[in-house]
């Protein structure tokens, strides 16, 4: 594979920034501020945020606050500061992670939710950042964005077909927390926090529990093997939330990718401008910029989601030149129809934001509740092609279990063959005939 000198001569003038040996910990818990005595009835959020408040460009780049949140923020957090409160290591440090800590904000549990908190030993730890939290509904445990987040007592029972490696990344795994499952690309798993953890988490296994961390020494290991072949053009960082990694140490491996030569393009997987959208400072998006070609996949599930901090987050992104795709887990009950599914994408689209994936959600273990049959998938699909912009439309796949990687499920256009015509139906369901030409024998 040809290079030109020049992209070869801005990398290696490069210097790596100093690696800076934070602490691999989880953040400080949220204790402090639950020393500020608070009324602990219904939080003053009727209504879950809709897609109405996301506002037109241009969009300022000064801190955005939907009003379901700033309500949140004073009722629950009155001595905090617009300021602080945009701060993303406050977001972290402040971060909702027990049964006690929830309850301040949900008084109300369901029988469900409540078992899991109290009774069992969840798999994946609770963490919801304040932010995130202010768009939780206090009163409805159906509620989407709540589903997501706050664990049920059915995420402990296995069902057949489950695995907590269904994908068999660990196969996979030349060296810890790198996946080379296909010919010219490998998944590079920087550390295993998340700000917020996601109930249907494909990677519970590993997320939040300390396995996984960022430390020089074995992101060395995975940078060698990565250096070592040649084939690898495109290295997705993802694991965790690369975006947890401090500016300095992200710009680390960001750098080191970037030096080499083979490496064409980096690729950011990451949950933060749905949940941590503070987290996207201009000073970060001024970091990223210097490591194009960088693409990014945010993690969308909901419309509630497009707030418009995430908003403000996606159009600093964008505004860097870095394409913006999505992928969204198909969910039961959260986002399973074609409606929902409608208007997510259309928030998407205004976000500057390309939908990229629609996966069907893994058989990780505890999963049964959240997942469909792949027909409502197919579904999805069918009810937006051709109702909406091409672009709005994602591919939806299913990752095959044992690590066969992503199949594209597409619904069938085909009805069948006349003589040498096709014959097709469209999105409406009307009846074509295409003149297919002759394939010659060879
Ligand atoms: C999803 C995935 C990729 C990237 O796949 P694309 O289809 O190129 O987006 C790479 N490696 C692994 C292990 C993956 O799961
Ligand atoms: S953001 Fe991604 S890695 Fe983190 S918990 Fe959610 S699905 Fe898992």
């Amino acid at each position: 594979m040809e290079h030109t000198p020049a992209i070869a001569e801005r990398s290696s003038d490069r210097q790596a920034p100093s690696f800076l040996e934070e602490a691999d910990d989880e953040p400080p818990d949220s204790s402090e501020v639950l020393r500020h005595p608070q009324a602990s009835s219904t939080p003053p959020m009727g209504k879950s945020a809709k897609n109405g408040l996301i506002v037109r460009f241009p969009v300022s780049r000064t801190t955005a606050t939907n009003p379901v949140s700033r309500m949140f923020r004073k009722r629950f957090f009155p001595k905090v500061s617009g300021k602080l409160w945009n701060d993303w290591h406050w977001q972290v440090a402040h971060r909702i992670r027990t049964a006690a800590e929830l309850t301040r904000y949900i008084p109300l549990l369901s029988k469900d939710e409540e078992q899991a908190l109290y009774q069992a030993d969840i798999r994946l730890p609770l963490a919801v950042t304040p932010y995130y939290m202010s768009l939780v509904s206090p009163a409805d445990p159906d509620q989407a964005l709540r589903r997501t987040v706050v664990p049920v007592y059915r995420e402990l029972i296995r069902t057949p077909g489950e695995a907590d490696d269904p994908l068999s990344e660990e196969a996979q795994s030349p060296v810890p927390g790198l996946v080379h499952r296909y010919p010219d690309r490998v998944l590079l798993l920087a550390l295993d926090f998340c700000s917020t953890y996601c109930r249907y988490c494909t990677r519970s296994r590993v997320v939040g529990h300390g396995a996984l961390h960022p430390t020089r020494t074995r992101l060395e290991r995975a940078l060698t093997y990565i250096e070592s072949k040649p084939e690898i053009r495109d290295v997705l960082l993802s694991g965790g939330d690369p975006f947890l990694l401090g500016d300095d140490r992200l710009e680390w491996i960001l750098c080191r990718l970037h030096r080499i030569p083979h490496v064409e393009i980096i690729r950011i997987g990451t949950k933060v401008p749905a949940v941590l959208p503070q987290r996207i400072t201009p000073k970060l998006v001024k970091m990223l910029k210097r490591y194009h070609p960088l693409w990014m996949s945010l993690h969308f599930t909901h419309p509630d989601e497009c707030t418009p901090e995430s908003q403000r987050a996606c159009s600093l992104l964008a505004d860097a030149g870095i394409p913006l795709g999505s992928q969204t887990v198909l969910l039961k009950g959260v986002n399973d129809t074609v409606d929902i599914m409608k208007n997510l994408v259309h928030c998407l689209m205004k976000m500057r934001v390309r939908p990229y994936y629609l996966y069907q959600c893994d058989p990780i273990s505890g999963s049964s509740h959240f997942r469909t049959p792949v027909e409502t998938g197919m579904e999805i699909i069918r009810g937006l092609r051709g109702f909406t912009s091409g672009y709005a439309v994602p591919t939806y796949v299913v990752d095959a279990p044992a690590g066969g990687g992503k199949i594209p499920l597409m619904p069938d256009y085909i009805i069948g063959r006349e003589g040498r015509n096709l014959v097709m139906k469209n999105y409406e369901g009307n009846r074509y005939q295409y003149p297919n030409a002759f394939c010659d024998p060879i």
